[in-house]
């Protein structure tokens, strides 16, 4: 992950793990793929055994990890930071100086 927003000049690391949040949207969204793949199973495979859901939904899951990891990065980073159109505008990125934003 980058420092520095290449565009905007936006700092990612706020501060020493402030990521750690996102590990808890990262559970919610994993929690609601597993449901989701339940609910999948429940209505194409009507009488499915449950090592067919946990071998599958589990294999599935670590195939998205590195996907969830990083969206559960970025929706936890939007909650504090909101969207600047104007920001990459006045931001130069040949320029030594990083500007600060605030929240
Ligand atoms: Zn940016």
């Amino acid at each position: 992950m980058p420092e520095y927003c290449p565009a905007c000049g936006l700092k990612f690391e706020r501060e020493p793990g402030f990521y750690f949040g996102a590990m808890y949207v990262g559970y919610a969204f994993s929690v609601a793929y597993l449901t989701a793949v339940y609910v999948a199973f429940e209505v194409l495979y009507p009488g499915f055994e449950l090592w067919m859901y946990f071998t599958s939904a589990i294999t599935s899951l670590l195939v998205f990890t590195p996907v969830i990891f990083r969206v559960s990065r970025v929706v936890w980073i939007n909650f504090f930071v909101s969207y600047d159109s104007k920001a990459s505008q006045n931001f130069s990125s040949s320029s030594d100086e990083v500007p600060c934003r605030s929240v």
